[in-house]
This record gives C-alpha cells, sequence and structure tokens, in this order.
C-alpha cells in the first residue's frame, strides 16, 4: 500500500472543501422549488429580473389585505432614473376595489422618496431625491391596504360564491422598456382587454390567513405556520413569473395528478366535484401535449381553479382562472377553456405577449393552440366543428354587422362588441390559415423556436413574422395582410 494515499486523500478532500466554499452561493436557490431548473437556462438574463418580498395579511370578512412589498430591481432603462412607478391595479375601474400606500421608502435610503399618484390612482410615480444610475439596482419598501368588493356576475377581483379572488394584490413594478426616452410602460388597460403588464419576476410571499381557508397561488407553497392559534402563516415562492395571483376559500376542495413532474391541481366547490375532476383532466390533458409540441413547461405546479368568471377563464403564471359556469350549466365549454388558459402559460407566460399592443398575438396563439390539444385527441372532425363553429362563424358574422376591423391594433381600438371576435377568432383564423399554409412540422418549429428565442422576453409581431421566414422557409406577408393588417374598410 502507498503511505502517502491516505495524505493524498486528505488533500484531496481538502481542495475539495476549498472549491466548494468558493463556489458562488446559488441567487435563485430559495426560488428553485418553484420551477424546473431546465426551464431556465444560463441565457436567461435572471439577475435583471425583480426580486419581491411580500408580507400580506387577509382579512377575509372585511375582504382587507394590509401587506408590506419590498421589491428588489435594477435600473434597465441604460439612463438615470429620476422616477419609479408601480401599478395599483386594484384601482382600476373595472376592478371595482381600492387600494393605497402607507409607506414608501427606498434602500439604500440616500434616495429617500415621495410618491404621486397618476393614471387615475392605477399607478403611484415614485420620485427619487437622487438620480438612480443606470444598472444599479434600488430595493423599494412599500406598505399598503386593499380593499376588495363583494359582488355578483362576472368578478376577476373581489368576492362572489365564497370565493375571495386577489390577483394584483400588491404594488406591481411597471414594466420596463428599456428605452431611455421612455422607460415605462404606463397604459390604462380597458376593460375588455387583459390587466397587467409586467416583468417576469422571482417572488416570496407570506399570507397570513384564518386557518380554514384554502390558498390557491402562483408559484409553490414552501410552509405553513401556525403563530397564532386561529391563523396560519403560508410561505409562497414563484418565478420567473410575470405576476403574482392569489385566490382564497374555505370551500374549496382538491383533486390531484402528476404529469412529467407537475403537479397539477385542480379546486373546485364541492356541489361540482364531477366538473372539478374533469377539469383536471383536460388541464394535465393540455399539459401533456403542449409539453411535447412546444416546450417543457417551466413549472413545478399548475393549478386550474373554479373561479367566479362566469364563462370566462383568465389565465395567471402556474394559475388558471376557470368560470364557475363552465362547472354547471355550461360544461361543454370547459375543455375547451381549460386548453386555452393552460397554453397561456406558453403565449403571454414563458414567451411574453403584449396585452396593450398586441393582444391578438397572445389571443391567437392561444386559440389555435387549443386546436392543436383537440387535433392531438379527437382528430379531423372535431377539428373542423371548432374552426367553423368558433372562428368561422363569428368572424363572418362581425363582417356581416359591420363590426369587422383590422386585428392589427392595440387594444383600445377594439370595444366590448368586438373584442373577442377579432383578436381571438379573426387572429386565431390568421395562425390556422399559416399552419395549414406551412404544414405542421414547419408551424411547430416557428414556435419551438419562438420559446428558445424568447423565453422570459417579449417578442414583437415583426419578430413573430421573421421566424416564419427564417425557421418555416415560408412568406406569411399575404396571409398577415388579410387576416390581421385588413378589415373595417
Ligand atoms: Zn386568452
Amino acid at each position: 500500500m502507498n503511505r502517502f494515499l491516505p495524505l493524498l486523500l486528505l488533500s484531496l478532500i481538502l481542495s475539495a472543501c476549498r472549491a466548494a466554499s468558493l463556489a458562488p452561493p446559488d441567487p435563485l436557490a430559495r426560488y428553485r422549488p418553484a420551477f424546473h431548473a431546465a426551464a431556465v437556462p444560463a441565457s436567461v438574463d435572471t439577475a435583471a429580473m425583480p426580486r419581491y418580498d411580500i408580507t400580506m395579511r387577509v382579512d377575509m370578512a372585511q375582504r382587507q389585505v394590509e401587506g408590506l412589498a419590498r421589491i428588489h430591481f435594477r435600473n434597465l432603462s441604460g439612463r438615470p432614473l429620476n422616477d419609479v412607478y408601480v401599478r395599483l391595479y386594484p384601482n382600476l375601474e373595472q376592478l371595482v376595489g381600492g387600494m393605497r400606500l402607507t409607506r414608501a421608502v427606498t434602500l439604500p435610503e440616500q434616495y429617500a422618496v415621495g410618491y404621486a399618484f397618476i393614471l387615475q390612482n392605477t399607478a403611484a410615480r415614485i420620485t427619487l431625491t437622487q438620480p438612480l444610475p443606470p444598472d444599479a439596482d434600488l430595493d423599494l419598501e412599500l406598505g399598503y391596504e386593499i380593499n376588495a368588493p363583494a359582488r355578483q356576475g362576472y368578478v376577476l377581483f373581489g368576492e362572489s360564491e365564497g370565493i375571495l379572488s386577489l390577483p394584483y394584490s400588491y404594488p406591481i413594478l411597471a414594466a420596463q422598456t428599456r428605452d431611455p426616452t421612455n422607460p415605462w410602460r404606463l397604459e390604462i388597460p380597458p376593460a375588455h382587454g387583459d390587466i397587467a403588464i409586467a416583468d417576469p419576476a422571482f417572488y416570496a410571499v407570506t399570507v397570513t390567513l384564518p386557518s380554514d381557508v384554502t390558498l390557491i397561488s402562483t408559484g409553490v407553497t414552501i410552509s405553513v405556520t401556525q403563530p397564532l392559534s386561529d391563523t396560519v402563516d403560508h410561505l409562497i415562492v414563484a418565478g420567473p413569473a410575470r405576476e403574482w395571483g392569489l385566490i382564497l376559500s374555505r370551500d374549496y376542495q382538491v383533486s390531484r395528478v402528476e404529469v412529467d413532474g407537475t403537479r397539477v391541481n385542480s379546486y373546485y366547490l364541492p356541489a361540482d366535484r364531477v366538473a372539478g375532476e374533469a377539469a383536471l383532466r383536460y388541464a394535465a390533458g393540455a399539459l401533456r401535449v403542449y409539453n411535447r409540441l412546444f416546450a417543457p413547461y417551466p413549472y413545478t405546479e399548475l393549478d386550474v381553479v373554479a373561479a367566479p368568471t362566469r364563462y370566462l377563464g383568465m389565465e395567471y403564471p402556474g394559475l388558471n382562472y376557470i368560470g364557475l359556469d363552465t362547472y354547471r350549466g355550461q360544461q361543454e365549454s370547459q375543455e375547451w377553456l381549460v386548453a386555452h388558459e393552460v397554453s397561456h402559460q406558453w403565449w403571454y407566460e414563458m414567451v411574453g405577449s403584449d396585452p396593450f399592443r398586441w393582444p391578438w398575438l397572445d389571443e391567437g396563439l392561444a386559440e389555435h393552440s387549443s386546436l392543436l390539444y383537440i387535433a392531438n385527441l379527437y382528430g379531423q372532425a372535431q377539428v373542423e366543428r371548432i374552426r367553423f363553429l368558433r372562428w368561422r362563424v363569428p368572424t363572418e358574422w362581425a363582417a356581416g354587422h359591420d363590426l369587422d376591423d383590422k386585428v392589427g391594433q392595440e387594444v383600445t381600438a377594439f370595444t366590448a362588441g368586438n373584442y373577442e371576435t377579432l383578436v381571438y377568432a379573426k387572429s386565431a383564423l390568421f395562425f390556422d390559415a399559416l399552419y395549414e399554409a406551412m404544414g405542421r412540422e414547419a408551424y411547430l418549429r416557428v414556435l419551438q423556436t419562438l420559446i428558445e428565442r424568447y423565453r422570459y422576453r417579449t417578442p414583437t409581431p415583426e419578430d413573430f413574422l421573421a421566424l416564419v421566414v427564417e425557421v418555416g422557409g415560408f412568406d406569411p406577408t399575404p396571409l398577415y395582410e388579410q387576416w390581421i393588417l385588413s378589415g373595417g374598410e
């Protein structure tokens, strides 16, 4: 035996220890339970993404939230910043809520701030006492209070049917444009469009709630502790996520299944068990299909939840609202709704889509992805039925009733009367025409490349069209002009 071997081993172990202690700490370590490592490759610039640390207490009876949010962010504008903007979406007219700031400070403190409400109170402009240099980081600490309404009918925000829906329940850093002349996105979303425009971020949220309430949110719950007798603290981590959604009820029941390493949860009210289990099957099926057609889903959890949004849905990262009506009288529309909302986890969440400037890119891709799901499960006859009933009939009806218009416009160009027909159905006919003309393989290659190149970024319509040419070897111009740039003349 070589008597130097033990010494050699010891020195190897010591050098291994030294190497380990020199390795930089993983800045994403606390968020890793929320996402699959492969979903966030090194090419994604996570260092530039905001970090939210939020503690919030929810009073179910009063429908009030009291919170403290620390937002860590980087100045991406390429110039010194004098102002920082956060959105207070509960003040939007269509949400019928109320939100106010109770304090605003910076860390480090030399930027100590003042603030003013703008954009009909849907944003606060936070003025720094000295400019924040380009690429410098800053922490904002914002205290806030929210009042949510109790309402009937379509309720996206507030309480209905024993469900308290609280998306947008924290100050959301306005999206940064990286354009020095106009560094922030500051639009007021109209009632017929989607609400939030925000950059992908990481979240650690502690929610204090009565102990008998079921919490469903973006991200995963890491721990539930009970510091007091009648409340519990839920610690949740999430990201990369464009927003953080939250919905609560004392009545929810849950069914679960695992798909490709992701836990799929369906939450429903006790009387709706059969439809709740159907929603679980549809969500699991959609996840399986999109994982194979597009790219693997990024998160370790996917929720579908019965929400008081009538027959409509709404997508949040990892969290899909499915309207209660589809668990009751309108069950035949539930499968399509689930497939549509789940597809937004690729088109909106992973690949950003701008719901203000190009809502058609967002909704058209989601609609057409749902058709691919149907094609995968039910075959051609069902595909033809959807094309006809869901897209062609409404598009032709709109054209015959003076409601046609160009699809390629920003959200404010539409009305509640033609938004869904043009931005969903007519836009879907554009993607469908591309799909038919290019063929399935080339079309899917374009979508897969879209994800590879624009993961956690937001492509423009021109970026998409350029990929159709480059990757699909197809000139989309005539179809684009026919379906997206024509109409309403
Ligand atoms: Zn949609």
